[in-house]
């Protein structure tokens, strides 16, 4: 079988800086990987150039078995990938569902479908508001959010484009436990509806519930992919998350 996501090789640096190297990761579909590393390990820069927000340097990328090299951001979006934005970046000026419209209109736009009227596009994104659990929040602004609101309607925001993929970056930090909770019921659930979920996550807990296998980068090199159990044990990674 293809995996949904075939990463070869691939490395990128920063001037004279190795962000990532050499780093190889099948995904299949459906699939909850967990992706962690110390603070700097090059995660969120993996994800960027997945999604290509950045241009990787060297190796490649294929998503549903079609290279993305060559493929702008805009894109890949299109292919059915989506991130959250550690910094959550909504239209400050506009309503959660206003918020909502644009990536809707977007990716009806973008697959050539059949334009949404506006009662149909008004339905999407009270049902997106609803499957996150902002939906009496429809018409307040994103600065009339908690941080976990914030957090949701991010996640709704990368949902909007109904993605197979869907890269949540340090969604829960900062969350008490009964909202971190919250947001793994969520993740499980988008998971249930069929979309990929890759997290990166310092949350342990989060992280060992949710991740049915776990890859560890340190220093911009993959040192482990396995069992989360296993990799919680191997040697290297405890080595790396002590500081030895
Ligand atoms: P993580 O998400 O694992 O905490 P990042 O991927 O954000 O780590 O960063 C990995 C390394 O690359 C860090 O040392 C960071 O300072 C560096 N880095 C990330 N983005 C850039 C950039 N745009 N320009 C220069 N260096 C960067
Ligand atoms: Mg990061």
């Amino acid at each position: 079988m293809t995996a949904l996501l075939e990463i070869a090789g691939l490395g990128k640096r920063f001037g004279g800086f190795t962000a990532l190297q050499d780093i190889d990761l099948e995904v299949q579909e459906g699939e909850r990987l967990g992706l962690i590393g110390p603070n700097g390990s090059g995660k969120s820069t993996l994800v960027n150039c997945i999604c290509g927000t950045l241009r990787h340097d060297m190796g490649q990328v294929r998503f549903g078995g079609k290279a993305l090299d060559r493929l702008t951001a805009h894109e890949r979006t299109r292919s059915g990938l989506a991130r959250s934005f550690q910094l959550p970046r909504p239209f400050t000026t506009l309503s959660l569902a206003e918020n909502l419209r644009i990536p809707i209109l977007y990716a009806v736009n973008a697959r050539g479908g059949q334009a949404l009227t506006g009662t149909e596009i008004e339905a999407r994104c009270l049902d997106l508001l609803a499957e996150v659990g902002l939906a009496e929040k429809a018409d307040r602004l994103p600065r009339d959010l908690t941080q976990i609101e914030m957090r949701k309607l991010e996640l709704a925001r990368a949902m909007a484009a109904q993605p197979k993929l869907l890269f949540a970056d340090e969604v829960m930090a900062g969350l008490s436990h009964t909202e971190v909770d919250e947001i793994i019921a969520l993740l499980f659930r988008l998971n249930r509806q069929g979309v990929t979920v890759i997290m990166i996550e310092h949350i342990m807990r989060a992280v060992m519930e949710l991740s049915q296998r776990l890859v560890v980068l340190v220093a911009g090199r993959k040192i482990a992919d396995g069992a989360p159990k296993d990799v919680v044990r191997n040697a290297e990674v405890v080595r790396a998350y002590l500081g030895e």
